[in-house]
């Protein structure tokens, strides 16, 4: 018998955590995970998948216009929040059974209840303990929201996806991935939507030129964009809400999401006690393959804040339990991570923006195309599509793509393997085009830096 109950306990039933717990089981071996929510984490319950469906949802209303300019008349069409609601939660729910009966499959054992770290080795859930040989910490992360004065009235992604009612009029705090996100869906149901950033632009850290095209695709389809600002305080009105910003402007509003990025979820259940190093963000600091400072303790996904993204956890759940069990040492390659954002219109984008680019190389050419798709001849809808590459002349290699417009992240996803096969722009001219198709353009490019429209 040996002194454990588990070869490993993992924390945390999100994607990371349940990967990695299902693979552990699959290859033999004894695992439990503790989730004190719901099976799925952020991503299944209150991110990406259910944000996905209300994507949908919202593009309805261009897809009406359009389709007047191909012959249709379409009748008068409302929308059903709460019906769109309970759709969605019907999906989450059959996906929690999925993730379930799977964990169950691969012999995990489930336990459901809040988990708290007592020592290397033990683990305690509602008052009973376990002893494991190794611990996962795959917790997730949270809404961040600043104090501000009324900040007990506004709201976080976490209860967008519940509202008992869609809000006539929105304020979205922030401008990164969950801001324009909301905004676009929040528009495309026909609500009046500003976003309020602190910042110059929106989306920090993408191309600025896939930066410049988003904001006035944004600001044409009606959603007010108000830059270099912020809230100072909201006021609780009869109906709805007074905000005051830093310069003084005072707005009402329906409702105030906040979309100020998201803390690592690391406190409160030991790790403090067992002196597990945090940043200072309080994220968990790992080192060589997801270990913590203490050897038995390892942390992947969103608590360890790197990158923040499903597939990063999965992909991370994956290289540490094949390290750990079955000999097969592959790290998890962080270069060139393809990335969307599903605002309106998309975002897929893969390597270094411009300006990474050129601190990296000093022979950097560009190619950029921006034009009307197909589509829109004859919809009516005025929405366009960027393009952009970035190569280095020296070697000919593509090192960035970036796209704005319509099936961006599927455009991307597939470009995203070329790069990381180290495809050369030769290969992207030599490659056929799939005609008529907007992503054809990506092995059309012939001039450097023409913008045409
Ligand atoms: P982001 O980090 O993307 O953006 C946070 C935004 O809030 C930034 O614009 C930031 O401004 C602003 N902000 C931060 N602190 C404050 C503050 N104190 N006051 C005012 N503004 C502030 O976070 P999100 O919450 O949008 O999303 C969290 C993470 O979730 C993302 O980074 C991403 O990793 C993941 N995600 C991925 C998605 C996808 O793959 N499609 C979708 C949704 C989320 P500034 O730029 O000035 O710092």
């Amino acid at each position: 018998m040996t002194q454990y109950d588990y070869d490993l306990f993992v924390i945390g039933g999100g994607s990371g955590g349940v990967r990695a717990a299902n693979m552990a089981a699959g290859l033999g071996k004894r695992v439990a995970l503790a989730e004190q929510r719901h099976i799925g984490g952020t991503c299944v319950n209150v991110g990406c998948v259910p944000k996905k469906l209300l994507v949908y949802a919202s593009q309805f209303h261009d897809q009406f216009e359009a389709a007047k300019g191909f012959g249709w008349t379409v009748g008068q069409s409302t929308f059903n929040w709460s019906s769109l609601i309970a759709n969605k939660n019907q999906e989450i729910t059959r996906l929690q059974g999925v993730y379930n009966k799977r964990l169950q499959q691969s012999g995990v054992n489930v336990i459901t209840g809040s988990a708290k770290v007592l020592n290397a080795n033990t683990v305690e859930v509602e008052g009973s303990s376990y002893r494991a040989e190794r611990i996962i910490i795959a917790t997730g992360g949270r809404p961040f929201v600043p104090d501000i004065p009324g900040k007990e009235h506004i709201v976080t992604s976490n209860e967008m996806f519940f509202l008992g009612q869609l809000p006539k009029r929105i304020i979205i705090v922030g401008g990164g991935y969950i801001a324009v996100e909301f905004a676009s869906i929040l528009n495309g149901l026909g609500v009046d939507t500003t976003i309020c950033h602190r910042g110059d632009k929106l989306l920090q850290g993408f191309d600025e030129d896939i930066r410049d095209f988003l904001a006035e695709e944004m600001t044409q389809k009606g959603i007010s964009l108000l830059f270099n600002t912020d809230i100072e305080a909201i006021e609780k009105m009869a109906s709805g809400f007074a905000v005051r910003l830093i310069d003084g402007v005072k707005m009402t509003t329906d409702l105030v999401l906040y979309a100020t990025g998201r803390t690592p979820n690391s406190s409160g259940f030991g790790l403090e006690a067992l002196g597990v190093e945090l940043d200072d963000d309080g994220a968990i600091k790992v080192y060589d393959d997801y270990q913590t400072n203490i050897p038995s303790i390892y942390a992947l996904g969103d608590v360890t804040n790197r990158v923040n993204l499903t597939p990063v956890a999965i992909a991370e759940g994956m290289a540490l339990i094949n390290k750990l069990y079955a000999q097969q040492p592959q790290s998890v390659d962080y270069e060139n991570i393809p990335t969307a954002v599903f605002c309106q219109p998309t975002i897929g984008t893969v390597g270094l923006t411009e300006a990474q680019a050129k601190e990296k190389h000093s022979d950097i050419d560009i190619y950029k195309t921006s034009f009307t798709p197909m589509q829109n001849a004859l919809s009516g809808l005025d929405e366009k599509t960027l393009m952009k590459m970035i190569v280095v002349r020296s070697t000919n290699q593509v090192v960035g793509l970036h796209m704005v417009g319509t099936d961006a992240p599927e455009i991307i996803q597939g470009m995203a393997v070329a790069i990381r096969a180290g495809a050369t722009k030769a290969i992207f001219d030599s490659t056929i085009g799939i005609h008529p198709t907007a992503a054809e353009e990506f092995v059309t490019l012939r001039e450097v830096s023409v913008l045409s429209e």
